[in-house]
C-alpha cells in the first residue's frame, strides 16, 4: 500500500479523506487518485536526474485523465503519446506540445498532421514505411519532422508476454540490425530531421538488468551513427519500471535512474524517459461496493459493483490487485451482517479467521471470497481467493489501480464508466463525472 492510502481509526483514507466519504458523495465504482502521490513520484524522477539535461515524458496511456495530466504538466513534465487523441488531451490539460514524444506503430496521416501542426518534440518512428509517410506528410505541410527511431534491442524484459515489447518477435520498433541503414535513409529524406534514438522494452519490469542491457545496445548504435556523421541530441530510454502490486520488489525510482545514468556513463545527450505505470499505479485505487455475497459449494463469491469493464487487468493479464476493506470494523446499522455461507467451510482454503477487532455480536466472519463483477463473463473477476470480513454494502478498495485502470476501461454490458476523484490533502475533487447511459448510445440510431 502506498503511503497515500492508509488506515486511520480503522478507516481507509486517501491522504486525509476517508474513502467512505468519497463513496457516499460520488458513488461507486469510483477511481480515487492521490495528488500527493503523483507529485511525489514525479519529484523522485526529477531529483534523481538533477544536474543532467533531461525530460520526463509521462506515458499518457497509463492514465489519461486531464487532472492527472495537469498535475504532471505543472511539474514541468513532457508527455509520451500513442495517438492523436492523447495529444489533444495533453493540450486540453495545459501540457506543452513542444515536450511531447509520439510513439506507436500505426500513426495515421491525420495524427501526423495534428502532431506537426502542434509542433511536438519528436516522432518515435517504428518502421521504414512510417519514415516515408512522415516525410511526405511533413513535406505537404512545408514542415520538417523531428524524428528518432525506436529500435528494438532484442532484450528479454522478463515480464508478462502481453507487455513485453523489446523482443525480435514483437511488433514494436525497428530491428536492431537494420537501424543504421534506416537512419541513413532518414537522413536522405528532406522533410525529416534526426534528433534522437528511442527504445522501450516492456512494462512492469522489476529488475534493472534488462534496462541496462538495452542501454548498452543503444549506446553501441549511437556510436555507430556518430561514425557516420549522424549525431543525436537525445537518448530516449522509454518507460517500463514496475510497481509493487503484491510481493514484487521493483527497484526504487532513484535506484533505477542511477543504474541508467551509470550505464550511460558521461554521455552528453539529453536523457528522455517515458515512465507511465510507476508514476500513477500506486497513486490510485478503485473504490467498489459489495452488492451480494453468494455462498457456493466450492467457492464463496463477493459480487461487487466494479467489473472487468472498469478494471481489465485481472481479466487480461491475470493481474493481482490487493483488495482491502474500507472499514476494518464495519459498524452495524441498516444492513444485515449475517454472512454465514450455506456450506460453511470451503474445501482447500485456509480456515477462516475471526474478523479483526471484535467482541461485538455483529462481528463479521472473515471468509475466502472470489471477488467478481456483475458482467456476464467468467473472466470477470477482480481477485481470487481473498480473505475478507465483509457484508453486503461493504466498501472495498482495489489498490494499485491508478495505471491501466480507467484508461483501459470500456462500456461492455452497457456499463457507464466510473467516476474519477482526485484527493488533494483534505479535499476530494470530482475529476470525471460518472458516465450516463444516454451518453453511451448518443451516437447510435436505428435504420429507418
Ligand atoms: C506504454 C509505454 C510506456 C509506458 O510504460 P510503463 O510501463 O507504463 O512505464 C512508455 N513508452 C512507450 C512507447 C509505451 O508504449
Amino acid at each position: 500500500m502506498s503511503d497515500y492510502f492508509h488506515y486511520l481509526d480503522n478507516q481507509l483514507h486517501a491522504e486525509q479523506v476517508p474513502l467512505a466519504d468519497i463513496a457516499a458523495q460520488f458513488g461507486t465504482p469510483c477511481y480515487v487518485y492521490s495528488r500527493a502521490a503523483l507529485t511525489d513520484g514525479f519529484r523522485q524522477f526529477s531529483n534523481a536526474l538533477q544536474g543532467r539535461e533531461h525530460l520526463i515524458c509521462y506515458a499518457v496511456k497509463a492514465n489519461s485523465n486531464l487532472a492527472v495530466l495537469n498535475v504532471f504538466a505543472r511539474l514541468g513534465a513532457g508527455f509520451d503519446i500513442v495517438s492523436g487523441g492523447e495529444l489533444q488531451r495533453v493540450r486540453a490539460a495545459g501540457g506543452d506540445a513542444g515536450k511531447v514524444v509520439f510513439s506507436g506503430v500505426g500513426k495515421s496521416i491525420a495524427e501526423m498532421r495534428l502532431a506537426l501542426e502542434a509542433g511536438i518534440l519528436c516522432f518515435n518512428v517504428e518502421s521504414a514505411a512510417e519514415l516515408e509517410r512522415l516525410n511526405e506528410v511533413a513535406g505537404s505541410m512545408g514542415k520538417v519532422a523531428p524524428i528518432s527511431l525506436r529500435v528494438n534491442p532484442d532484450v528479454d524484459a522478463k515480464t508478462h508476454p502481453y507487455i513485453s515489447t523489446g523482443l525480435k518477435q514483437n511488433k514494436f520498433g525497428v530491428a536492431y540490425g537494420e537501424a543504421v541503414a534506416l537512419y541513413r535513409k532518414a537522413q536522405a529524406l528532406p522533410h525529416l530531421r534526426i534528433t534522437g534514438v528511442d527504445c522501450h522494452i516492456g512494462s512492469q519490469l522489476t529488475e534493472t538488468s534488462p534496462f541496462i542491457a538495452a542501454v548498452e545496445k543503444v549506446l553501441v548504435l549511437v556510436d555507430m551513427l556518430a561514425r557516420e556523421g549522424i549525431r543525436l541530441e537525445h537518448i530516449d530510454l522509454g518507460g517500463g519500471l514496475g510497481i509493487r502490486y503484491n510481493d514484487e520488489t521493483p527497484p526504487a525510482i532513484a535506484d533505477y535512474v542511477a543504474a541508467l545514468l551509470g550505464a550511460l556513463g558521461g554521455r552528453g545527450e539529453k536523457l528522455v524517459l517515458e515512465p507511465g505505470r510507476v508514476l500513477v499505479g500506486n497513486a490510485g485505487a478503485l473504490l467498489t461496493r459489495v452488492e451480494y455475497l453468494k455462498p457456493g459449494e466450492e467457492k464463496n463469491f463477493a459480487i461487487v459493483d466494479a467489473a472487468m469493464n472498469d478494471l481489465m487487468r485481472p481479466a487480461l493479464y491475470d493481474a493481482y490487485h490487493k483488495i482491502l476493506p474500507v472499514e476494518l470494523e464495519p459498524s452495524g446499522g441498516t444492513t444485515s451482517h449475517s454472512t454465514k455461507p450455506a456450506s460453511g467451510q470451503v474445501a482447500g482454503y485456509p480456515q477462516p479467521s475471526p474478523a479483526c477487532g471484535g467482541g461485538s455480536e455483529r462481528e463479521i466472519q472473515s471468509l475466502i471470497y472470489e471477488v467478481v463483477g456483475p458482467i456476464c463473463e467468467t473472466g470477470d473477476f477482480i481477485g481470487h481467493a481473498r480473505e475478507l470480513a465483509i457484508a453486503p454494502q461493504s466498501l472495498l478498495a482495489v489498490l494499485s489501480a491508478g495505471a491501466y485502470g480507467m484508461s483501459m476501461s470500456s462500456n461492455y454490458n452497457t456499463r457507464p464508466r466510473a467516476a474519477e476523484v482526485m484527493v488533494d490533502g483534505g479535499t476530494a475533487h470530482l475529476v470525471r463525472e460518472r458516465e450516463t447511459v444516454a451518453q453511451l448510445y448518443a451516437g447510435e440510431k436505428p435504420v429507418l
